[in-house]
């Protein structure tokens, strides 16, 4: 039989990962980057002989594969990918593959707009702490594909993006879970939410009755879909607004989980991760360890010691009686609005970078009653100046974390906090959201 041959677009985390699965099970494999490939993803490649080329695709010898599997940082509407398409060529992403090798591994596939790598984490913390063979892969952390095919495990926990649901074909996870959606990525998704939901949906989409979804049933962009839609899988839902028969839910103080017969109580004060939009993903990832099969001792503990992540509502230093926090990672005004609801303080906001189209009247009400001063941080402000010059009395402009600390201490007194939750993304300025957390926390030891 001829041998397979797929050709891999990207050689970042993902496009290696899946080069060095496909090279295991035998397949030809050709890897093509268009920019340059960090050292340590070439090394990988030439120490498992995989062919490359970097600074270019050469279409010829793209279009003679069998299958191309694809970044997901690449959209369909480029060139390279409708000339791949126009020759009926399949296009998979990486999860896709690595489902199709995965063997007799189970994967719990974590989505939702926010709160995908605190909820992957956490759930993964629960796991190793009961003992389990488990992975942290996906956006996070490993490959999936690489995971599989240099060290497997039983269960792989995993963050996948709506890109990456995009490129599934038979991908099936046991355990889905949908933290929730608003807007975000829309320029991926012809500014319309209904493709984005429709994208998010796709994790449910091959999963049978011997699966399960949990998944936010406060959250009206996911119930209003449920109804319009047929599933075949085990619902889980989770909620804080009323009782679950059969998930979790919050009532007051204590969140409540029931799985089949088991019945897990834990007060929330004792959650490690703190503030509702955590209550909401602690709860997703206790309702999936306890349907792992986990006891619910080992769940009380490791949700009670759970680490928090960096650049996620990270407590930086109190400078002279005002508190610095650096939730870098809150891209979007959704995360933002979660921020600024758990804050108990006058708030100096630190905002702005690239501009995913945001709607900012979503956080007119927390400003107008929490934030004494917004402190801009990108390059063009103009949008964020114009929802709120009439709703906070001092608004300045900064094109730097260090003259954006320097600024905001300047206007907090003793007992203010300083949050720096940009509800944007940070290319304008930074290299990533890491480069401009980092940069955040350095300036405000320097002061
Ligand atoms: P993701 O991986 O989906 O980007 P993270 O866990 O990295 O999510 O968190 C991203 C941002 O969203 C942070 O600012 C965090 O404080 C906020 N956040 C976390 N969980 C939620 C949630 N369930 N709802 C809204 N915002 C959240």
């Amino acid at each position: 039989m001829k041998q397979h041959s797929i050709v891999i677009l990207g050689a970042g985390e993902s496009g290696v990962g899946a080069a060095l699965l496909s090279k295991k099970v035998g397949y030809h494999v050709f890897v093509t980057d268009a920019g340059k490939i960090e050292d340590k993803y070439k090394k990988k490649l030439f120490d498992n002989g995989i062919e490359f080329e970097e600074g270019k695709h050469t279409k010829e010898k793209i279009l003679q594969a069998n299958e191309v599997l694809k970044s997901p940082g690449i959209p369909y509407h480029v060139e390279i990918i409708k000339a791949i398409q126009q020759k009926g060529i399949e296009i998979i992403g990486e999860f896709e593959l690595a489902y199709r090798f995965k063997g007799k591994s189970k994967i719990v596939a974590i989505s939702g707009s926010n709160g995908k790598s605190t909820t992957t984490s956490l759930l993964y913390h629960i796991c190793e702490h009961a003992g389990l063979s488990c992975a942290l892969v996906g956006n996070i952390g490993n490959s999936i594909a690489g995971q599989i095919a240099e060290n497997p495990k039983e269960w792989y926990i995993a963050e996948i993006s709506s890109f990456q649901l995009d490129d599934i074909k038979t991908f099936k996870p046991e355990i889905a879970i949908l933290l929730n959606i608003t807007e975000n990525h829309l320029n991926r998704y012809d500014y319309k939410l209904e493709n984005y939901i429709n994208s998010k949906f796709r994790i449910i989409l091959n999963q049978t009755k011997d699966d399960y979804f949990i998944y936010n049933d406060d959250d009206e962009n996911i119930t209003n879909q449920l109804k319009k839609i047929i599933t075949n899988t085990n619902p889980l839902p989770f909620s804080m607004k009323h009782e679950i028969k059969k998930g979790g839910y919050i009532k007051g103080d204590q969140m409540m989980l029931r799985i089949q017969e088991e019945r897990v109580s834990m007060s929330i004060y004792d959650f490690a991760l703190k503030g509702k939009h955590n209550n909401y993903n602690t709860m997703a990832a206790g309702i999936a360890a306890a349907t792992i099969g986990i006891r619910k001792d080992k769940i009380r503990e490791a949700v009670k010691d759970f680490q928090s992540l960096e650049h996620r509502m990270e407590f930086v230093a109190t400078v002279r009686g005002v508190e610095f926090i650096n939730d870098s990672k809150s891209t979007n005004t959704n995360s933002t609005w979660f921020a600024l609801e758990s804050m108990n303080k006058p708030t100096v906001l630190i905002l702005g970078g690239t501009d995913k189209g945001n709607d900012y009247s979503l956080l007119e009400e927390l400003v107008t009653q929490k934030v004494k001063a917004i402190i801009c941080m990108g390059v063009d402000n103009s949008k964020i100046i114009n929802a709120f010059k009439d709703k906070v009395p001092v608004i300045v402009e900064t094109d730097s974390a260090k003259k954006a600390v320097n600024a905001s201490f300047k206007l907090s007194t003793k007992g203010d906090v300083v949050l720096l939750s940009p509800a944007c993304a940070s290319f304008d300025l930074f290299k990533n959201f890491e480069d401009r957390g980092t940069q955040f926390k350095e300036a405000v030891k320097e002061l």
